[in-house]
Protein backbone atom coordinates (compact mmCIF):
# COMPACT_ATOMS: atom_id res chain seq x y z
CA UNK A 1 0.00 0.00 0.00
CA UNK A 2 1.60 3.72 -0.65
CA UNK A 3 0.50 6.27 2.00
CA UNK A 4 0.65 9.48 2.71
CA UNK A 5 0.89 10.85 5.85
CA UNK A 6 0.33 14.50 7.56
CA UNK A 7 0.78 15.23 10.79
CA UNK A 8 -0.79 18.84 11.76
CA UNK A 9 0.94 20.64 14.54
CA UNK A 10 0.47 24.27 15.71
CA UNK A 11 3.52 25.21 14.26
CA UNK A 12 4.23 22.50 11.34
CA UNK A 13 2.88 20.25 8.89
CA UNK A 14 5.19 16.84 9.40
CA UNK A 15 4.32 14.55 6.11
CA UNK A 16 5.64 11.20 5.08
CA UNK A 17 5.37 8.85 2.29
CA UNK A 18 6.01 5.19 2.46
CA UNK A 19 5.26 2.46 -0.23
CA UNK A 20 4.56 -0.74 1.95
CA UNK A 21 6.76 -0.86 4.99
CA UNK A 22 9.49 1.43 3.67
CA UNK A 23 9.22 5.54 4.49
CA UNK A 24 10.60 7.06 0.88
CA UNK A 25 10.70 10.65 2.20
CA UNK A 26 9.70 12.91 4.79
CA UNK A 27 9.68 16.58 5.65
CA UNK A 28 8.28 19.08 7.33
CA UNK A 29 6.63 23.32 6.36
CA UNK A 30 4.64 25.25 8.53
CA UNK A 31 1.06 24.54 8.95
CA UNK A 32 0.39 28.57 9.52
CA UNK A 33 -2.30 27.27 12.12
CA UNK A 34 -2.45 30.88 13.67
CA UNK A 35 -4.31 32.16 10.48
CA UNK A 36 -6.72 29.23 10.69
CA UNK A 37 -8.15 26.51 9.97
CA UNK A 38 -9.16 27.43 5.91
CA UNK A 39 -5.18 28.06 5.44
CA UNK A 40 -4.51 24.81 7.63
CA UNK A 41 -6.90 23.31 5.04
CA UNK A 42 -5.11 25.03 1.99
CA UNK A 43 -2.18 23.90 3.17
CA UNK A 44 -2.98 20.28 3.41
CA UNK A 45 -4.26 20.35 0.16
CA UNK A 46 -0.99 21.63 -1.50
CA UNK A 47 1.09 19.13 0.30
CA UNK A 48 -1.14 16.34 -0.84
CA UNK A 49 -1.28 17.72 -4.58
CA UNK A 50 2.69 18.09 -4.40
CA UNK A 51 3.38 14.67 -3.07
CA UNK A 52 0.77 13.02 -5.72
CA UNK A 53 2.01 14.48 -8.91
CA UNK A 54 5.03 12.29 -8.48
CA UNK A 55 4.01 9.21 -6.67
CA UNK A 56 0.79 7.02 -6.68
CA UNK A 57 -1.03 6.78 -3.54
CA UNK A 58 -3.63 4.16 -2.18
CA UNK A 59 -4.62 5.90 1.10
CA UNK A 60 -3.99 9.69 3.17
CA UNK A 61 -4.01 9.33 6.71
CA UNK A 62 -4.18 12.95 8.78
CA UNK A 63 -2.94 13.01 12.73
CA UNK A 64 -4.08 16.61 13.40
CA UNK A 65 -4.29 18.91 16.54
CA UNK A 66 -7.18 19.54 17.90
CA UNK A 67 -10.44 16.20 19.48
CA UNK A 68 -11.01 14.84 16.94
CA UNK A 69 -14.33 12.24 16.14
CA UNK A 70 -12.29 9.69 14.04
CA UNK A 71 -15.08 7.67 12.68
CA UNK A 72 -16.51 11.08 10.76
CA UNK A 73 -12.74 12.66 10.57
CA UNK A 74 -14.27 15.73 11.73
CA UNK A 75 -12.35 18.18 14.03
CA UNK A 76 -14.86 18.53 17.11
CA UNK A 77 -12.65 20.82 18.90
CA UNK A 78 -9.18 22.43 18.64
CA UNK A 79 -8.21 25.39 20.79
CA UNK A 80 -7.10 28.93 19.95
CA UNK A 81 -4.13 27.41 18.74
CA UNK A 82 -6.02 27.17 15.16
CA UNK A 83 -8.66 29.54 15.02
CA UNK A 84 -11.89 27.78 13.08
CA UNK A 85 -10.96 24.79 12.88
CA UNK A 86 -13.48 23.66 14.78
CA UNK A 87 -16.01 22.05 13.19
CA UNK A 88 -14.46 21.18 10.29
CA UNK A 89 -15.11 18.02 8.23
CA UNK A 90 -11.28 16.96 7.00
CA UNK A 91 -12.06 13.65 5.92
CA UNK A 92 -15.08 14.31 3.68
CA UNK A 93 -13.15 17.16 1.93
CA UNK A 94 -10.28 15.53 1.47
CA UNK A 95 -12.19 12.29 -0.07
CA UNK A 96 -13.91 14.71 -1.97
CA UNK A 97 -11.10 16.17 -2.91
CA UNK A 98 -8.90 13.16 -3.86
CA UNK A 99 -11.25 10.07 -4.51
CA UNK A 100 -8.67 7.75 -2.06
CA UNK A 101 -9.83 6.87 1.53
CA UNK A 102 -8.95 9.15 4.42
CA UNK A 103 -8.19 8.43 7.80
CA UNK A 104 -8.26 11.45 10.59
CA UNK A 105 -7.00 10.97 14.18
CA UNK A 106 -5.86 13.47 17.01
CA UNK A 107 -1.90 13.83 17.16
CA UNK A 108 -1.28 12.36 20.65
CA UNK A 109 -3.30 9.08 19.52
CA UNK A 110 -1.72 8.67 16.05
CA UNK A 111 1.83 9.37 17.96
CA UNK A 112 0.78 6.89 20.74
CA UNK A 113 -0.21 3.90 18.43
CA UNK A 114 2.93 4.63 15.59
CA UNK A 115 5.32 4.22 19.10
CA UNK A 116 3.06 0.94 19.82
CA UNK A 117 3.05 -0.81 16.59
CA UNK A 118 6.41 0.36 15.56
CA UNK A 119 8.56 2.26 18.15
CA UNK A 120 9.23 1.93 21.91
CA UNK A 121 5.80 -0.32 22.80
CA UNK A 122 6.28 -3.05 19.47
CA UNK A 123 4.57 -6.12 20.90
CA UNK A 124 3.80 -4.74 24.09
CA UNK A 125 0.17 -5.59 25.56
CA UNK A 126 -0.53 -3.01 28.60
CA UNK A 127 1.66 0.28 28.00
CA UNK A 128 1.16 4.02 28.65
CA UNK A 129 3.00 7.01 26.71
CA UNK A 130 3.70 10.67 28.23
CA UNK A 131 4.44 13.34 26.43
CA UNK A 132 6.61 16.50 28.06
CA UNK A 133 7.01 19.57 27.45
CA UNK A 134 4.78 22.63 27.43
CA UNK A 135 2.48 20.71 29.18
CA UNK A 136 2.14 16.63 29.76
CA UNK A 137 0.33 14.88 27.41
CA UNK A 138 -0.49 10.46 27.80
CA UNK A 139 -1.84 7.97 26.47
CA UNK A 140 -2.89 4.44 27.48
CA UNK A 141 -2.66 0.82 26.01
CA UNK A 142 -4.95 -1.79 27.15
CA UNK A 143 -4.75 -5.38 25.74
CA UNK A 144 -2.84 -3.69 22.33
CA UNK A 145 -5.73 -0.80 21.91
CA UNK A 146 -5.75 2.50 22.75
CA UNK A 147 -8.05 3.22 25.31
CA UNK A 148 -9.89 6.64 24.81
CA UNK A 149 -12.67 6.62 27.59
CA UNK A 150 -16.11 7.86 27.43
CA UNK A 151 -15.75 10.81 25.38
CA UNK A 152 -12.98 10.06 23.66
CA UNK A 153 -10.47 12.53 26.28
CA UNK A 154 -8.70 9.79 28.28
CA UNK A 155 -5.40 10.02 29.85
CA UNK A 156 -4.96 13.61 29.95
CA UNK A 157 -2.31 13.00 32.94
CA UNK A 158 -0.76 16.38 32.82
CA UNK A 159 -3.64 17.33 34.99
CA UNK A 160 -3.82 15.02 37.78
CA UNK A 161 -3.07 17.05 41.52
CA UNK A 162 -0.02 16.27 42.41
CA UNK A 163 -0.12 19.31 44.64
CA UNK A 164 -3.32 19.53 46.59
CA UNK A 165 -3.92 23.77 46.93
CA UNK A 166 -0.89 24.18 44.69
CA UNK A 167 0.26 26.30 41.70
CA UNK A 168 -3.07 27.35 39.27
CA UNK A 169 -3.01 25.44 36.18
CA UNK A 170 -5.31 26.59 32.73
CA UNK A 171 -7.71 23.59 33.02
CA UNK A 172 -9.12 25.83 36.19
CA UNK A 173 -7.45 23.23 39.42
CA UNK A 174 -4.34 24.28 41.20
CA UNK A 175 -1.28 21.74 41.99
CA UNK A 176 -1.75 19.72 38.75
CA UNK A 177 1.14 17.11 37.31
CA UNK A 178 2.23 19.13 34.63
CA UNK A 179 2.60 22.71 36.63
CA UNK A 180 5.64 20.85 38.05
CA UNK A 181 6.72 17.84 35.92
CA UNK A 182 6.45 19.27 32.21
CA UNK A 183 9.47 21.09 30.96
CA UNK A 184 8.20 23.98 31.05
CA UNK A 185 7.84 23.88 34.74
CA UNK A 186 11.33 22.87 34.94
CA UNK A 187 12.59 26.06 33.08
CA UNK A 188 10.66 28.40 35.28
CA UNK A 189 12.21 26.98 38.66
CA UNK A 190 15.70 27.12 37.06
CA UNK A 191 15.44 30.22 35.72
CA UNK A 192 14.21 32.11 38.50
CA UNK A 193 16.85 30.20 40.75
CA UNK A 194 19.82 31.42 38.17
CA UNK A 195 18.57 33.22 35.05
CA UNK A 196 21.10 31.68 33.08
CA UNK A 197 19.16 28.56 33.07
CA UNK A 198 16.42 29.89 30.83
CA UNK A 199 15.71 26.56 28.22
CA UNK A 200 16.40 22.80 28.76
CA UNK A 201 19.59 22.92 26.99
CA UNK A 202 21.72 24.96 28.80
CA UNK A 203 20.31 23.74 32.39
CA UNK A 204 21.29 20.34 30.82
CA UNK A 205 24.65 21.71 29.70
CA UNK A 206 25.50 22.99 33.24
CA UNK A 207 24.81 19.58 34.44
CA UNK A 208 27.46 18.01 31.87
CA UNK A 209 29.71 20.28 33.31
CA UNK A 210 28.86 19.39 36.95
CA UNK A 211 26.99 22.36 38.27
CA UNK A 212 25.68 21.16 41.66
CA UNK A 213 22.55 23.73 41.17
CA UNK A 214 21.95 22.27 37.76
CA UNK A 215 21.75 18.89 39.38
CA UNK A 216 19.51 19.48 42.48
CA UNK A 217 17.01 21.54 39.88
CA UNK A 218 17.44 18.62 37.82
CA UNK A 219 16.52 15.97 40.52
CA UNK A 220 13.89 18.14 42.16
CA UNK A 221 12.23 18.23 38.67
CA UNK A 222 12.81 14.15 38.25
CA UNK A 223 10.79 13.86 41.43
CA UNK A 224 8.44 15.81 40.23
CA UNK A 225 7.99 13.35 37.00
CA UNK A 226 8.24 10.07 39.26
CA UNK A 227 5.17 11.52 41.75
CA UNK A 228 2.86 11.12 38.54
CA UNK A 229 4.43 7.82 36.80
CA UNK A 230 3.78 6.07 40.50
CA UNK A 231 0.58 6.93 41.09
CA UNK A 232 -0.06 5.54 37.42
CA UNK A 233 1.64 2.19 37.65
CA UNK A 234 -0.34 1.23 41.01
CA UNK A 235 -3.07 1.98 39.12
CA UNK A 236 -2.38 -0.08 35.60
CA UNK A 237 0.59 -2.26 36.51
CA UNK A 238 2.03 -1.76 33.01
CA UNK A 239 4.84 -3.59 31.51
CA UNK A 240 6.37 -0.31 29.72
CA UNK A 241 6.13 3.64 30.39
CA UNK A 242 7.30 5.54 27.30
CA UNK A 243 8.60 8.79 27.50
CA UNK A 244 8.29 11.36 24.83
CA UNK A 245 9.30 14.86 24.69
CA UNK A 246 12.76 16.74 23.28
CA UNK A 247 14.29 16.89 27.09
CA UNK A 248 13.76 13.17 27.41
CA UNK A 249 16.75 12.38 25.29
CA UNK A 250 18.89 13.70 28.44
CA UNK A 251 20.14 10.12 29.28
CA UNK A 252 19.99 11.35 32.66
CA UNK A 253 16.27 11.82 32.84
CA UNK A 254 15.52 7.95 32.77
CA UNK A 255 18.00 6.70 34.23
CA UNK A 256 17.11 8.15 37.75
CA UNK A 257 13.62 7.69 36.78
CA UNK A 258 14.21 4.05 36.96
CA UNK A 259 16.60 4.22 40.08
CA UNK A 260 13.24 6.17 42.23
CA UNK A 261 10.69 4.23 40.80
CA UNK A 262 12.10 1.20 42.61
CA UNK A 263 12.82 2.86 45.31
CA UNK A 264 9.28 3.85 45.84
CA UNK A 265 6.80 1.46 44.65
CA UNK A 266 6.40 -1.92 46.23
CA UNK A 267 8.56 -4.74 44.45
CA UNK A 268 5.74 -6.34 42.68
CA UNK A 269 5.44 -3.69 40.02
CA UNK A 270 9.38 -3.58 39.76
CA UNK A 271 8.94 -5.34 36.58
CA UNK A 272 7.76 -2.04 34.87
CA UNK A 273 10.46 -0.45 32.30
CA UNK A 274 10.71 2.92 31.97
CA UNK A 275 11.95 4.01 28.06
CA UNK A 276 12.57 6.18 25.41
CA UNK A 277 9.94 7.16 22.97
CA UNK A 278 11.88 5.88 19.77
CA UNK A 279 10.06 7.30 16.45
CA UNK A 280 11.04 11.02 17.52
CA UNK A 281 8.76 13.46 15.57
CA UNK A 282 7.76 10.94 13.35
CA UNK A 283 5.36 8.92 15.47
CA UNK A 284 2.33 10.59 14.11
CA UNK A 285 2.79 9.84 10.36
CA UNK A 286 3.95 6.74 11.25
CA UNK A 287 0.47 5.86 13.65
CA UNK A 288 -1.18 7.05 10.44
CA UNK A 289 0.73 4.32 8.24
CA UNK A 290 -0.58 2.07 10.67
CA UNK A 291 -4.03 2.53 11.00
CA UNK A 292 -4.25 3.39 7.40
CA UNK A 293 -2.84 0.05 6.26
CA UNK A 294 -5.09 -1.88 9.02
CA UNK A 295 -2.10 -2.62 11.04
CA UNK A 296 -3.51 -1.20 13.84
CA UNK A 297 -7.27 -1.65 14.36
ZN1 LIG B 1 -4.60 21.30 35.21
Amino acid sequence: MKIIALDIGGTAIKYAYFDGDDLIFDDVRPSDALLGGNKVLENIISVISEIGTQYPYDTIGISTAGQVDSTTGTIIYANENIPDYTGMELKKILEDKFKVPVCVENDVNAAAIGEAIYGAGKGESDFLCLTYGTGIGGSIFLNHKLYKGYQGVAAEMGHMVTHPGGLPCGCGSYGCYEQYASTTALIRTAKAHNPEFYNGKAIFSAFDRESKDAKRLIDNWVKEISYGLINLIYIFNPSLIVLGGGIMTQPYIISKLNEIIKESTMPSFHGVKITLASLGNLAGVYGMKAITSNEYQ
